[in-house]
């Protein structure tokens, strides 16, 4: 948008033998009550070239006149502007109006008064950045040449360094920064409820990148950027934000989601290739005045998230309620953060029995989370909070510890020997370290791997069959057991389910409160133990609340249960009581 050798600037069509040549010129503005000062200016300055361009000349004959007349014209260099007009301090006014409503900060204000008594306060001129005070006098052509010069080249230095600090050099577009100015000048102009801003961002493009090289790369951008530019039109405030995503602000209606993504239906022409390529689009709508440019891009930017989560090449519009939630879950995580440094996590263990004699097998190791206030959150809350922010790695291992230490501590309390059984997410499961530090904890803590099982879901288990079916070797290999969580829910295929090294199946809670009613096509608890069976699995059952339950399961062949018929998740000590108080009425 702001070159400062090309499109930017205004042009001045010289014609003079039958051809158009456009020719860079300097734009000053004469704002002035009197008539003769405009004249004697265009008089003095009539014909001359500053810094090898000419001058043209835009004249207002009161405040209000060059008001109106800043709203429209664009990229004028130098004010020259009376203090005196309709009013003592119409002049200064003005000033005022040009940097703080308008934000034309590189516009350089050369003031002039006719009284020589009279001049403004040296903090105005700085506050205001105003170039220059004249008295009228000095209208001569060799002092007003002097004058607007020294207002041009300052003019141009400025925009240089704006050209560097809010233009991206590639696509010629503002940038990140300067978008936000543009966009927070537009919200604070008012009038902008039909306005949206989107992110436009294109799909996989660092595979592009990669595949083509980066100069094609940028090419592509540039293709996009200047097509993007044409077809959305002057009213739609274009900037590159990002690498390979574009900012716009304008009016909803020329930024329908479905139009702009439409403009990447036509390939782009990248020197001799046509290259196909899609976008993702993000957007909010309903701007106003109390918003800022920052915060309205955030929420577009939830929004661009969404889609790209939904599918490629999509789009979605922001709406309160997504942010309200993800500003929900930002403070959730930030004390998440706080209470593993206080240390306000714990884990709780729950028991394990055989169906059939209730005699206990195992424990299952549950993580905790105390509030200062005495209040829980459930770990259903935080575990995808803490997975989707990688505090998982780290939390996980802390629960892996905790609970082998605690398994020695029972075994040395004369506790029979039990299973310890931990919850493992993906993303520690994923991580190159999880195999390193399961062996330091078996070490650290001395138990025995055999009385260690790790739980994993349904889902991750049917990921990526080559790394999965190598960890679990591995893990097996130690002496560890494997158990599949919330067994069900997930869409295991049977070959896929029979080559993994595993011990256990974990029938879903949902599946065995499924027991008590009537469904058609069968329970599926009933189909999962029978899968055990086949392939020589251990079926354990999870959420048992009820005799009833417990009883159907262990006719259907299931061998173990946990659940709060047996027992809650309880503290190490009040587990302890627990196996205590059963082996007394036994
Ligand atoms: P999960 O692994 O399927 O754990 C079983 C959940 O069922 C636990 O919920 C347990 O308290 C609950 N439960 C047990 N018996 C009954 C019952 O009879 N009735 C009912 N209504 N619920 C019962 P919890 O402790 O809220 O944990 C929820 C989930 O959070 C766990 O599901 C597990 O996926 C995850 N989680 C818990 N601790 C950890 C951990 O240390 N690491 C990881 N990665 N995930 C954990
Ligand atoms: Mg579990
Ligand atoms: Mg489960």
């Amino acid at each position: 948008m702001m070159d400062a050798e090309s499109d930017a600037l205004h042009f001045l069509d010289d014609d003079a033998d039958g051809v158009s040549v456009k020719e860079p010129v300097w734009r000053l503005m004469v704002i002035d009550d009197e008539p003769d000062v405009h004249r004697a200016t265009t008089f003095a300055l009539s014909g001359v070239k500053i810094l090898g361009r000419r001058l043209e000349f835009l004249h207002a004959y009161s405040a209000e006149e060059a008001t109106q007349m800043l709203c429209k014209e664009h990229d004028i260099a130098v004010v020259l502007l009376d203090v005196v007009m309709e009013r003592e301090d119409a002049g200064l006014k003005l000033v005022k109006t040009i940097r703080q409503d308008f934000r034309l900060e590189e516009v350089r204000i050369i003031l002039r008064t006719g009284q020589p008594g009279y001049a403004p306060e040296i903090e105005t001129i700085h506050d205001f950045d105003i170039n220059d005070y004249k008295t009228k006098s000095e209208l001569t052509r060799t002092k007003l040449y002097a004058t607007v010069t020294a207002a041009l080249r300052a003019y141009e230095q400025i925009r240089k360094l704006d050209e560097l600090a809010f233009y991206d050099r590639l696509s010629k577009l503002p940038n990140r920064n300067k978008f936000l100015d543009l966009a927070d000048a537009r919200l604070q102009a008012g009038h902008c409820e039909n306005d949206a801003i989107a992110i436009v961002d294109i799909d996989d493009f660092s595979e592009i990148n990669d595949a083509l090289g980066h100069q094609q790369g940028d090419r592509l951008l540039q293709s996009v950027a200047e097509r993007l530019k044409t077809e959305l039109g002057a009213e739609v405030i274009l900037a590159r934000i990002g690498g390979d995503t574009f900012a716009l602000m304008g009016p909803a209606s020329v930024m329908e989601p479905v139009r702009v993504l439409s403009l990447f239906r036509q390939p782009f022409q990248v020197q001799d290739d046509s290259m196909v390529v899609t976008a993702t689009l993000g957007m909010t709508r309903q701007l106003s005045a109390d918003i800022g440019g920052r915060d309205a891009l955030k929420d577009a930017n939830i929004a661009l998230k969404r889609a790209k989560k939904n599918r490629r090449g999509s789009y979605v519009v922001y709406s309160s309620e997504m942010g309200s939630d993800i500003r929900e879950r930002v403070r959730l995580l930030q004390n998440l953060r706080q209470a593993v440094e206080a240390e306000r996590l714990f884990v709780v263990y729950q028991p394990q029995v055989l169906l059939g004699s209730e005699e206990i097998v195992g424990v299952e190791a549950l993580i905790r989370w105390r509030r200062e206030d005495g209040s829980f959150v459930p770990p259903d809350r935080f575990i995808p909070l803490a997975e989707a922010s990688g505090m998982i790695v780290a939390i996980g291992d802390w629960v892996l510890r905790m609970a082998c230490h605690e398994l020695k501590r029972f075994q040395g309390l004369g506790l029979p020997d039990l299973r310890m059984s931990v919850n493992v997410s993906q993303m520690q499961f994923r991580h190159p370290d999880f195999m390193q530090k399961l062996e330091s904890a078996l070490q650290d803590t001395g138990i025995n791997p055999r009385q260690l099982e790790l739980e994993i879901t349904e889902t991750v288990a049917m990921e990526d069959a080559d790394f999965m079916l190598e960890t679990l070797h591995s893990i097996r290999r130690l002496g560890i057991s494997i158990a599949i969580d919330d067994f069900g829910t997930g869409y295991s295929s049977l070959s896929h389910l029979r080559q993994l090294p595993i011990d256990r199946l974990k029938i879903d809670r949902a599946f065995v409160d499924e027991l008590t009613q009537e469904v058609t096509g069968g329970h599926i608890a009933a189909m999962v133990i029978e899968l055990g069976r086949n392939l020589k699995l251990t079926v354990i059952a999870e959420g048992i609340e009820e005799e009833r339950q417990a009883q159907q399961l262990r006719q259907l062949g299931c061998h173990e249960g946990q659940g709060y018929l047996y027992a809650k998740p309880l503290l190490p000590d009040q587990f302890v009581e627990w196996v205590a108080a059963r082996k007394q009425s036994q």
